[in-house]
């Protein structure tokens, strides 16, 4: 069965961990000492309770993130998140800072506009989001509710390899893409969120963090799935949670663990990355997007001399068992999406496809 799958590009839902995927599927009928399948069963049962802390925990170790913070498993993807932080987070009066690098910080940026005054803090637009921002860039409203930043922008391929200095005002992160593709100081942070699907599981479950002390900013007027104060007083089951999203994600957080947890897994997506950059870098041929200081090690982007030259990229290399290469329809180009579960051995056998079609096309 696994010798059919293809090398799966895809910017997300992505590829997830073999082992994760077997192991759901040896016990998908029927969970060891449970006999139902785990989307069966009551979320209020003991085995979807200790599944629930288990991943819990495992996040917790994962990211080493500290007593004084919550993690909530909720819905709706990160999209629902660019309403819920203005929503709990910006009081009347208040203005939120927004730092762009990107299509989902605009986006993010859009929504909280519907909510209160919103500032931006800093953007790259000019260079078609090739870079992020440098600290002395950023322009930040002096008392600001929030900084709002994305730490990965999926679209164009640019990277944080800084956290941003915003003071006293707490950093909220959209890490949609890169979430647990290193290590993360969860305290320079007031909420990180991110939608499962690119790196941590499947689509359907949302995960956020956030610093305990914020959720007193959460009033009784807001919608109380939206609401983080009441989300997080019922333990992420206000209503019937992702029972199956929150499985699978602790499959592969329990998949993490077993490969060393994130400074084992930055190792292998920063030789990942550099063994695809390294091609891009070698001729005149491709046309990487980042500069190299932000260049994304999760979603490489670039383009070749013309857009037919692109476009027969993308079809010989779908045809050659390379899925998902295909540039984000807002961007064009080509994207290849190398997230913690995409094999080091794909990585090779694209360059090595990248070449031959280079000699061919060259
Ligand atoms: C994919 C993505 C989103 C959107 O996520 P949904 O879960 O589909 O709402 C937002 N931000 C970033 C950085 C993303 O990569």
């Amino acid at each position: 069965m696994s010798e059919n799958r293809l090398f799966n590009f895809s910017a997300g839902p992505a590829v997830l961990p073999l082992p994760v995927l077997e192991e759901a599927q040896r016990d998908l009928l029927a969970l060891p000492g449970v006999g139902m399948s785990v989307m069966e069963i009551s979320h209020r049962s003991k085995t979807f309770e200790d599944i629930l802390a288990r991943a819990e925990a495992d996040m917790r170790e994962l990211a080493g993130i500290p007593a004084t913070y919550k993690v909530l498993f909720l819905q709706g993807g990160a999209s629902t998140q660019f309403a819920a932080v203005p929503m709990n987070l910006l009081a009347p009066g208040g203005t939120a800072d927004y730092i762009l690098t990107g299509d989902w910080g605009k986006k993010a940026y859009k929504e909280a506009k519907k909510f209160g005054a919103v500032k931006v803090a800093g953007t790259t637009e000019s260079t078609t989001f090739a870079r992020v921002p440098r600290q002395d860039e950023l322009q930040l409203t002096p008392g600001a509710a929030y900084v709002h930043m994305t730490s990965n922008e999926t679209i164009h391929g640019n990277q944080f390899f800084y956290v941003p200095d915003v003071g006293d005002a707490p950093l909220v992160c959209d890490m949609s893409s890169d979430v647990f593709s290193r290590p993360i100081d969860v305290t320079k942070y007031g909420v990180i969120y991110a939608g499962a699907q690119k790196n941590l599981g499947p689509s359907g479950v949302t995960v956020v963090i956030i610093r305990e002390d914020l959720l007193a900013r959460s009033t009784d007027a807001l919608p109380s799935m939206l609401n983080y104060k009441i989300q997080s007083e019922n333990g992420s089951m206000y209503n019937t949670p992702p029972a199956f999203g929150i499985y699978i994600l602790g499959l592969v957080l329990k998949w993490l663990k077993g490969a060393g947890g994130l400074s084992a897994i930055e190792v292998i997506n920063e030789r990942k990355a550099a063994t695809l950059y390294a091609e891009l870098d070698r001729s005149g041929f491709w046309k990487p997007h980042a500069q190299k200081d932000c260049r994304s090690r999760m979603n490489v982007t670039f383009r070749l001399g013309t857009e037919d030259l692109e476009k027969a990229f993308a079809k010989e290399a779908t045809a050659a068992g390379f899925d998902g290469l295909k540039g984000h329809r807002a961007v064009g180009g080509i994207r290849a999406s190398i997230y913690n579960a995409f094999p080091e051995a794909g990585v090779s056998a694209l360059v090595e496809f990248m070449r031959e079609f280079e000699k061919r096309h060259g």
